[in-house]
């Protein structure tokens, strides 16, 4: 609930409560589910408290995380109950539903047949669902029914166990090389310090980082046999992957977490991990949340990935978080990635973090050569996106029998479609955006809010007929143009249009490690962290594209992002290369990629920072002011702006129309706050927000260090 902070209750006799426990609590007329935070001896005031209802019997949550929870809130600007309901998402799903086992009776059938021998035989190892009976006795199902229907094996309903196998941190691992080896030398001995601790994993791409993590992990887990050990992924299409290697080294499933997880298995999940069952998760950044008791290690995998920020209703960056939750359970945290946020790099450069890096690829595999490719002097022909050079470039890998991947970080297949008779952009009815045009669903679809329309037949400005054209690519587009120019080449999206859960994640992973796809075009979904041994080119098609609309990180993200991409190519034992197309050879992102020298522009791009007070070396914080009544709006921010406390080493800027300036008919404004570091921009914020009463169709959402400007 919306409340700004615990509310007190009395606890009826009996009850026995604990901090961390379930309850059942009256607010007004509702009850409501909530959590004991606190326990203390009634101060005998004359306000009498509400008795709770009852004890749920619900697993309890530990201390550390109902700290997490607390401290998340407070460091978030935002209601103790938006983190508490994130960590109880797995307590409020549906139990798994019980499943049907056969098991014999006893009683023998009346006409013995070698089929019904075998099912007897079977089902004498104990009861099994049906289908696995069938399978295991080699008969039709029409046997076992049958012999159900005889009373010689009775159904009985009984519930899935929560329980995970223990994982066995004995197995041998790879085999690590030098680099490897010292790095999980370092993270054992931090684990082995014990307490809270950080190290920043840096490997180029293909490195070996998950081996040195997974290696830290076994560590945790032979210290201390009922350790708990978390692995933070960006992508759900990431997770299978991962999960498959976790399974692997510890001979045993880890638990898996994310918004794709169907809510009975969450719930099994959230169960076991309370339990201390379920030792490791592989999971996105909501798996922060879990009830963890015995948490040693965390590790944030991809770091930099700005996906580890969640935008809408409890607004945090999971890396941060994630960090925070270490100190709270005294437990490791690594941050792994090929191209750290220049947050995490500070903090290794000031000691702040252990700093392990890992400069080669692991074995034989080379880094890919990277060449820019300058549209200004050999562009594609009009209505075309692959360029001369890059389409060359493709004809010699398929001739090869070797992969390519086009990365263009644009879903759909025009990002705008406008009228040529009038001109007129089609744009969506309560948003301020373009609407991108999908072929394959054959609508225009607003990528913010998820509204679509039919791709009308004529303009619905000025009525012209077939006079809308797609202006741009997306990665339908580029499709199209791939299997013009390579009629006899296998060609695949993978975009979240076209993968939309874990499974066919997986499954169009697998067909293209497999060799089943020649040319991929992909947004970032599949642009990090996956191994395609035979991926040998990677073509990125719009360099350039977040280089566009300035904001604080643009630069820094672009050059993550392509890197990332970029270093899909040669993860084998074949040479890779990657083609950026760019119409800013000059930019000193596409220099460094080109030379792959990020420590230079990771030098200058931290000079910029610095200079500018802008974080890692300052604090930014935003107010997005949003309403449904513009002077009403206008008004209130211009109260807001006088009731913004004075603060040493603070600036507010600000009120401006955001760049968004409407989404889903609320007009937006916003306000930035710059400090110091030293500042408490939390305490700040919270105490600018109570001093304002906006009015009931005024909301405030506030953003520690936004990575949106819009
Ligand atoms: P990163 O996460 O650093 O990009 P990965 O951990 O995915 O790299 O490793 C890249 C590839 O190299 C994977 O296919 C992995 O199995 C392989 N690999 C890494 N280290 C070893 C090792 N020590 N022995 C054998 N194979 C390894």
């Amino acid at each position: 609930m919306p409340l700004p902070e615990a509310f007190d209750y009395a606890e009826p006799e009996g009850m026995g409560l604990e901090l961390g426990d379930q309850v059942a609590a009256p607010l007004g007329p509702r009850l409501l589910r909530g959590v004991v935070v606190g326990l203390r001896e009634a101060a005998g005031g004359n306000r009498p408290l509400k008795p709770l209802e009852a004890l749920l019997e619900e697993p309890r949550l530990p201390p550390g995380t109902v700290e997490f929870v607390q401290w998340a809130a407070r460091y978030s600007v935002d209601w103790p109950g938006q983190p508490l309901a994130i960590a109880l998402r797995g307590a409020r799903a549906p139990k798994p539903r019980p499943i049907r086992v056969v098991e014999s009776t006893g009683a023998l059938p009346a006409r013995p047949t070698a089929a019904r021998a075998r099912v007897l035989e079977a089902a004498a190892g104990g009861p099994l669902t049906p289908a696995e009976l069938v399978r295991a006795a080699r008969v039709g199902s029409g046997v076992v029914k049958a012999l159900i229907e005889e009373g010689v094996l009775a159904v009985r309903l009984v519930e899935q166990a929560a329980r995970f196998s223990p994982p066995d941190p004995g197995r041998p691992g790879a085999a690590l090389n030098a680099s490897q080896a010292a790095a999980a030398e370092s993270l054992k001995a931090m684990l082995a310090e014990g307490g809270f601790g950080v190290a920043l994993l840096d490997g180029v791409t293909g490195s070996g980082k998950t081996e040195v993590y997974l290696e830290a992990a076994a560590a945790a887990l032979a210290a201390d046999p009922a350790a708990q050990v978390l692995i933070l992924l960006p992508e759900i299409a990431l997770t299978q992957a991962l999960i498959a290697r976790v399974a692997e080294r510890f001979g045993a499933e880890p638990g898996e977490w994310h918004s794709g997880v169907a809510p009975p298995a969450r719930r099994r999940v959230w169960e076991a991990v309370a339990g201390g069952d379920c030792q490791i998760v592989v999971g996105a950044r909501s798996a922060l949340f879990l009830p963890f008791a015995r948490l040693k290690l965390i590790v944030v995998d991809e770091e930099h990935d700005a996906s580890f920020k969640q935008e809408e209703g409890f607004i945090y960056h999971a890396r941060d978080l994630a960090v925070a939750r270490g100190k709270i359970e005294d437990a490791a945290v690594v941050l792994a990635s090929a191209t750290p946020s220049l947050e995490s790099l500070r903090n290794a450069e000031q000691g702040r973090y252990r700093w392990l890096r890992l400069s080669a690829r692991h074995g034989a595999a080379q880094l890919p050569d990277i060449a820019l490719v300058d549209l200004r002097e050999t562009a594609p022909e009009p209505g075309r996106w692959l360029s001369p050079p890059l389409v060359t470039a493709m004809a010699e890998t398929f001739a090869r029998g070797e992969q390519t991947l086009l990365f263009l970080n644009r879903r759909g297949y025009a990002p705008l479609v406008l009228c040529k008779a009038c001109g007129e952009r089609m744009t969506a009815p309560d948003t301020d955006s373009w609407l991108v045009e999908h072929r394959y669903s054959g609508r225009l679809v607003c990528h913010l809010t998820g509204f679509s329309m039919p791709k009308p037949k004529a303009c619905p400005h000025c009525g012209a007929h077939d006079s809308l054209v797609s202006i741009g690519p997306g990665v339908e587009r580029v499709e199209e143009e791939a299997k013009t120019l390579f009629p006899q080449a296998r060609v695949a999206v993978f975009s979240s249009d076209t993968v939309f859960d874990a499974r066919e994640a997986r499954r169009m992973i697998e067909a293209m490690a497999d060799g089943q796809i020649d040319i991929l075009v992909a947004t970032q979904a599949a642009a990090k962290g996956h191994n395609f041994p035979n991926l040998t080119l990677v073509g990125v098609v719009d360099a350039d594209l977040g280089l566009r609309g300035g904001d604080l990180r643009a630069a820094e993200r672009t050059y993550q992002l392509l890197a990332q991409a970029t270093g899909r190519a040669g993860r084998k034992a074949r040479p890779g290369r990657a083609l950026l197309q760019t119409w800013a050879p000059e930019h000193a992102v596409m220099q460094a990629l080109a030379g792959q020298d990020r420590d230079a522009f990771v030098a200058a791009e931290l000079a910029e920072r610095e200079f500018a007070g802008l974080p890692p070396f300052g604090r930014l914080a935003a107010a997005i002011v949003s309403g449904l009544d513009p002077p009403q709006l206008e008004a209130f921010c211009r109260v807001m702006a006088q009731a913004a406390p004075n603060a040493a080493g603070v600036e507010v800027y600000g009120p401006a129309d955001a760049p968004l300036g409407l989404v889903r008919g609320r007009r937006r404004k916003r306000f930035l706050v710059r400090a110091d570091r030293a500042v408490d921009l939390s305490a700040y914020m919270a105490t600018w927000r109570a001093r304002v009463k906006p009015p009931a169709s005024v909301r405030i959402a506030i953003d520690i260090d936004p990575y949106s400007f819009l």
